[in-house]
């Protein structure tokens, strides 16, 4: 299992490309989803290679790096408050900033003349020319762009600086052609590139050999993948392939859309073990009428075919969404249907959120109508009527035995944590050594966030 290090200095030997940042810190700071941390894992290993050293402050760091998220706008905010802040505290100290992700796509060269601070605005379609921008930065250059959208390339490097010790992100299809009348992912990431089944095996089985037991698939929507190689593998075979991969204990994949979603991910997951017991399966909201004006492509009817269709499967699959509240023209009577497609559905994990209108989306051309006091009102009404549905469906899990990845140890409570297969946090009494086991626990009592349990024995590796 390799151990977590703050300070990883080697990289893989072949494919060492070294820079001019021998001596050099870096330390790079991550906002939004999985795929922007899974994108400064590969941002940092090409950095390490080049010569530059990882350091987890900005105050020993000689360049400070922004993974910037802009899904709401709050979020891409967040990393202008950043800029101001650093600006003040590295006054007497002279740094090189840059800013990465969503925000830089979004904003472009309009970064520099808001925050002159920063020298490098680059877009995750632009990865690729990372070796070649950086080179132009060490170079002088203080105004470094890398924001072209139009690419059919993923960002294939074996540089990776993987830092969940357990759990390895794999990157499967990049980019979005979903055009969701409310999501800036298709202006900030580009069009969809998916990544041949061949290269996702090899990547597969060389984390094994690394020591990943749990492999995680990323996508914005990791089901519309579809194989460019000529195996022309469908999404469930790809799944049922990495499955069968020697020495693979776990794998996971999100996020999966509803449009995409088809009878044979289910047979997948019910004949192959290693495939986690779990789908998530944005909904974004239970009336049809809000979903057309979405433009997500199904009907709340349709929606619910799908989830008889996981409802049916043989294992106990876990069903997890998101949810945008307030969105452009939904009426109290819309918000009704959503809380009645949660009693229907008995989602095991929602993720809400209120609607954030963004540029260069359909919905930002649509009036906001919903006024933010009710946005607030009808968000904490769904929270609730969640929180009790999965109080009462963890509940009914005392009693059960689940095998569980155990991540880490709270000192204060004598405690492990850990994930079952079916994405569930369980806490049981435990010691720091058996961090990176699976074990098997007994469930003692539930909350609606987790569950307690007891260790009955080692699952073994
Ligand atoms: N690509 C995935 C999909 O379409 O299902 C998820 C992308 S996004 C990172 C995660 C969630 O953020 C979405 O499922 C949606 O619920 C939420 N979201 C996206 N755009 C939003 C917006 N403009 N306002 C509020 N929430 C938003």
């Amino acid at each position: 299992m390799p151990a977590p290090s703050a300070e990883f200095q080697g990289a893989p030997g072949p494919s060492r490309t070294p820079g001019d940042g021998a001596g050099k810190t870096f330390v790079i700071e991550t906002f939004g989803c999985a795929m922007n941390v899974h994108d400064s894992e590969k941002v940092s290993g090409t950095l390490v290679a080049r010569g530059y050293r990882q350091v987890l402050s900005t105050e020993e760091a000689d360049l400070i790096l922004y993974n910037t998220c802009s899904i709401r706008e709050k979020a891409a905010e967040k990393v202008f408050s950043y800029l101001g802040a650093l600006k003040k505290a590295t006054r007497n100290a002279p740094k090189i900033i840059g800013v990465l992700g969503c925000v830089a796509q979004q904003e472009g060269e309009a970064i520099f003349e808001r925050a002159p601070q920063v020298s490098l605005v680059c877009g995750s379609a632009s990865y690729t020319r990372l070796p070649e921008l950086l080179d132009e930065m060490e170079r002088g250059n203080r105004r470094v762009t890398g924001l072209d959208l139009d690419t059919d390339e993923c960002f294939e490097t074996e540089l990776t600086r993987r830092d969940n010790p357990f759990r390895a992100y794999l990157t499967i299809i990049e980019g979005c052609d979903q055009r969701c009348a409310f999501c800036v992912v298709p202006t900030t990431r580009g069009p969809e590139r998916s990544r041949a089944s061949n290269l996702i095996l090899d990547e597969c089985r060389r984390l094994v050999g690394e020591g990943y037991r749990e492999i995680q698939l990323l996508g914005q929507i990791v089901n519309a993948w579809e194989d460019p190689a000529p195996a022309r593998l469908t999404f469930a075979e790809l799944l049922g392939r990495l499955a069968d991969v020697p020495g693979v204990r776990r794998v996971r994949f999100s996020t999966s859309h509803p449009r995409y979603f088809t009878p044979d991910i289910v047979e997948a997951i019910d004949s192959h073990p290693a495939l986690c017991e779990q789908v998530h399966l944005p909904v974004q909201s239970g009336s049809t009428t809000v979903l057309a004006r979405m433009l997500r492509g199904y009907t709340r009817e349709q929606y619910l075919e799908k989830i008889d269709c996981i409802r049916r499967a043989r294992r106990a699959i876990s069903i997890s969404t998101d949810i945008i509240v307030g969105f452009c023209g939904e009426t109290p009577e819309d918000f009704e249907q959503t809380l009645s497609l949660l009693d229907a559905v008995e989602f095991d994990q929602v993720f809400a959120f209120k609607y954030s209108p963004r540029p260069k989306t359909a919905a930002g051309g649509m009036a906001d109508s919903v006024p933010e006091a009710e946005k607030s009102e009808r968000l904490a009404t769904l929270l609730e009527h969640q929180r009790q549905i999965q109080w009462r469906r963890n509940q009914a899990l005392a009693g059960q035995e689940f095998e569980v990845l155990v991540e880490t140890f709270q000192p204060r409570h004598g405690q492990v944590v850990g994930r079952t297969s079916s994405n569930r946090i369980v806490n049981f009494p435990g010691t720091p050594d058996w961090i990176g086991q699976h074990m098997n626990v007994r469930v003692t009592s539930a909350g609606p966030n987790s569950l307690v349990g007891e260790r009955i024995e080692a699952a073994g590796e």
